[in-house]
């Protein structure tokens, strides 16, 4: 039925395929209501009304059938969607959850590793098995290896002469003396045997046999020996030989540098 039909009908002529669906009575397709008005009014498929002159006709067709199947269809889906959306959401919970205790584990590990750390210092520190710095001013000047066709066996730190040097860790100073090539030097066996060289140094505060502990000082950089410019110039042997190794990686990983 189109909605530019404009003809009269009959309810009782009026024919729709609609067995399968279950409406009430006043809403059947022949139910007629019976009126005294001299117009009525027709609903069409389309929702269209027309005037009319005959009874007022409820008229369901099948694209109003189909349309209560599709929102029946519609609600089945809804259903299926809810559900489907609430397995998502689950999901998705549990794996906030999952998230959430792996932080919270992150955390716990963290705080055990921060807590284990600062009693290793402080046992460190009780000790006097901490590293500080040898000088806390000047910059590098000259890097360990060849240099002027000889190799520098050692990090030269330019500063004034008089600026501070202190024993890196807990040691014992193996030497305090002045030495052909190095002016005054010093040499610190610390406790993990790694000895250290200050050369060149303007004053010598430590005499050889001293325990010296981190941050201790032991003299002044100077300009003595075979230097050119005040500087200490730094040597570290790993074990205790005479075996320099670049303090730069060294100094680095005991966090002395910058
Ligand atoms: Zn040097």
């Amino acid at each position: 039925m189109s909605s530019t039909y404009q003809g009269r009908h009959y309810a009782g002529r009026h024919r729709v395929q609609r067995s399968h669906v279950r409406l009430p009575r006043a809403l059947s397709a022949s139910f007629v209501l019976p009126t005294t008005a001299a117009a009525a009014l027709v609903v069409t498929a389309t929702g269209a009304t027309v005037a009319e002159s005959a009874p007022l006709t409820l008229d369901l067709s099948g694209q109003q059938t189909a349309q209560v199947r599709n929102e029946q269809a519609s609600d089945d889906a809804m259903v299926t969607d809810l559900a489907t959306r609430r397995q998502a959401s689950s999901m998705q919970t549990a794996a906030l959850q999952g998230r959430v205790e792996a932080q919270q584990r992150a955390a716990r590990d963290a705080k055990r590793k921060a807590a284990d750390a600062a009693a290793a210092r402080a046992k460190a520190e009780r000790e006097g098995k901490r590293w500080v710095r040898a000088i806390r001013s000047g910059r590098i000047t000259s890097d360990f290896g060849p240099r002027w066709g000889q190799t520098h066996d050692g990090l030269d730190f330019g500063a004034p002469t008089g600026t501070p040097l202190y024993a890196m860790s807990k040691g014992t100073v193996i030497m305090a003396d002045y030495v052909f090539s190095f002016g005054n030097k010093v040499e610190i066996r610390y406790w993990d045997g790694t000895v250290s060289w200050y050369g060149h140094m303007s004053r010598i505060s430590v005499f050889e046999g001293q325990t010296v502990m981190p941050g201790q000082f032991v003299g002044t950089v100077g300009n003595t020996g075979h230097s050119f410019g005040s500087h200490l110039h730094l040597e570290i042997h790993p074990s205790g030989g005479d075996n320099p190794i670049d303090p730069y990686p060294w100094l680095r990983d005991k966090g002395l540098l910058g």
